[in-house]
């Protein structure tokens, strides 16, 4: 049987990383010299296309050093935060993460490179469809999107190996901390006040305790949920 031309038409190849010298020099200029050393996170920065998920406008600036908006009052992270976020996971080929603010898609992407399967939360419905669109044509088959409150996380593939959240929270939301494998998994993400946050790694220890380490401050645009900042 034929394929739907619709599929036949989309469906890109990943760049080769070295057919892209912006993407090269932001991995070896902004990743590098910062401390991002894990290769599987510098081999997924330099192949996934970033110019992609930004503004047709706006796709000279992909490769600068920092945040873009992308609508809806949101923005794709700065290159560097969404590599050191992915590499604070440590994440396995097998595992199955939860990224939290899908946005513009690009860091679950990223993620898809180094793992199993990435379940991707996004409370706002256009942004979300956006991504799915954008994760359909690169052929990131892996990528589950989920329109909802991120902040009640997402039970039903729970326990997940990693939780990434891409927002800021005021404090840690409880039904994340309860939808990690409580073995190893590893919750990566920012709280503190809204203008201003600290990005943390969270663990739990034998008793189920929580066990946090703090790595820079940040700025996040804000999470907005039951379990986050009102809207
Ligand atoms: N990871 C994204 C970053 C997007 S900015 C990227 O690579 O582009 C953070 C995103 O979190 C925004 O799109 C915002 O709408 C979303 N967000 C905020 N609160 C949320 C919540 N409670 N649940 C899901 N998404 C949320």
């Amino acid at each position: 049987m034929e394929k739907p031309p619709d599929d036949q038409d989309h469906t890109m190849v990943l760049d080769p990383p070295a057919t892209r010298p912006e993407r090269q020099e932001m991995v070896s200029q902004q990743l590098r010299p910062r401390g991002i050393t894990d290769p599987k996170v510098l081999e997924a920065m330099a192949t996934i296309p970033r110019e992609f998920f930004v503004p047709p406008s706006l796709e000279r600036e992909a490769y600068l050093d920092g945040p873009i908006p992308i609508g809806e009052g949101q923005t794709i992270s700065q290159p560097y935060m969404v590599a050191i976020m992915a590499q604070l996971l440590q994440a396995k080929d097998t595992s199955t993460l939860l990224e939290i603010g899908a946005g513009s898609g690009y860091g679950a992407a990223i993620l898809s490179r180094l793992a199993t399967r990435v379940i991707a939360v996004e409370r706002i419905p256009r942004l979300l469809e956006q991504a799915r669109h954008r994760w359909h044509q690169l052929g990131l088959d892996n990528i589950e999107g989920v329109v909802g409150d991120g902040t009640l996380g997402h039970p039903l593939q729970a326990p997940y190996d990693g939780i990434c959240v891409t927002a800021g929270a005021p404090d840690i939301p409880t039904p994340l901390l309860r939808q990690l494998n409580p073995l190893h998994g590893r919750l990566v993400i920012p709280t503190g006040p809204r203008f201003s946050q600290v990005l943390q790694t969270v663990r739990l220890d034998s008793q189920g305790n929580m066990v946090a380490t703090s790595h820079l401050s940040c700025i996040f645009v804000p999470l907005i949920g039951q379990h986050g900042w009102e809207g």
